[in-house]
């Protein structure tokens, strides 16, 4: 497809203070001159430890928050760092799905309500059309019409969880950040729901950025997958080769965490189990972040940033090694 977001360059520092008395100042790493490109129509998935980026990287490319440096091209305009105004035509365009429903959803508000007010704000139907299009919006969602007059906290997670997507739709958007969105539903539930973003997806040709943790959901769903380290990438590229040929370090003890389903695969298996902790992202390390929990770093690894580079038509990957014969 042809390229929907062009992100470059992507930083984000957040400034602290630190201390009993707040008397010493640091810089929170969160992202680090991210760039890649986000495809109309596809499903990018970023996985990662919690703190990599992945959700500071979802709030960048909605400019929920002002980047400290980089581009973030939606059609061929930078819209990172744009006030709410000049934003406004692109609001509707570009919407967000989080984990948790409720702490989105008014609690005093109807789902007939909560979904008429984007309907509402961006001025999509008037007077009796509004209930017609809340009506259409629940049942694309899964939702029967009488849904319009319950109250959040009369649905289950799953409802709750439609009900959110439902909101997101009335905007007619044409990107959706799905951060978490499916996290903390039931197992049975999560299918339901990852199912109905698929087929939103095929009819309205939305195109997803999906922010996960499990890994089998990503394999699923993805067209390409995005792993972050430390707010940095450490590689991407389609779901075959991120998950059938991985070559960074990282990205291959994050897949040797995730069981076979052939449970004579999965005997035979090596695992592969990462030593320590992500280091703060207050202070990365030097060079490649990954260095202190990377089972084949050498010196030059702490010297220099490992450039992102495209290895394969298409896959990425920071690593000094790869493509040298001995991380692959
Ligand atoms: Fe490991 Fe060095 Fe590659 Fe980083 S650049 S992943 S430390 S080998
Ligand atoms: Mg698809």
């Amino acid at each position: 497809g042809e390229t929907l977001i062009r992100v470059e360059g992507l930083t984000k520092h957040f400034h602290v203070r630190l201390g009993a008395f707040g008397e010493r100042a640091a810089t929170v790493h969160a992202l680090d001159d991210v760039s890649f490109d986000i495809f109309e129509g596809e499903t990018l998935s970023l996985v990662g430890e919690s703190g990599c980026g992945k959700s500071t990287t979802g709030f960048a490319l909605l400019n929920l928050h002002r980047p400290s440096a980089g581009r973030v091209v939606y059609r061929g305009r930078d819209i990172a760092g744009l006030d709410e105004k000049a934003m406004r035509p692109f609001r509707r365009d570009l919407q967000i799905v989080f984990q948790d429903p409720y702490s989105t959803l008014n609690p005093r508000m109807t789902v007939g309500e909560a979904v008429a007010e984007p309907v509402r704000h961006h001025g999509l139907a008037k007077g009796a059309d509004v209930a017609t299009r809340v009506a259409a919006l629940l049942a694309d969602v899964g939702l029967p019409a009488r849904f319009a007059a319950r109250y959040p906290h009369e649905l289950s997670g799953g409802q709750r969880q439609r009900v959110a997507i439902a909101r997101a739709l009335a905007c007619q958007p044409r990107f959706v950040v799905c951060d978490e969105a499916i996290s903390a539903l039931d197992v049975s539930i999560q299918a339901q729901i990852i199912n109905l973003l698929l087929d939103l997806q095929d009819k309205y040709g939305l195109t997803y950025l999906f922010i996960a943790h499990d890994l089998a959901v990503v394999r699923h769903i993805s067209d390409r997958v995005g792993v972050m380290y430390l707010g940095r990438f450490a590689e991407l590229g389609r779901r075959d080769q991120v998950f059938g040929e991985p070559l960074h370090p990282y990205t291959r003890a994050l897949l040797s965490a995730v069981p076979e389903a052939d449970p004579e695969v999965e005997r035979n298996r090596r695992r592969q189990v990462l030593q320590g902790d992500v280091p703060s992202p207050l202070d990365p390390p030097s060079g490649c972040r990954f260095r202190t929990r990377c089972p084949i770093a050498v010196a030059r690894c702490a010297e220099a940033v490992p450039a992102f580079r495209e290895v394969r038509p298409g896959h990425h990957v920071a690593c000094h090694l790869v493509g040298e014969g001995v991380a692959t």
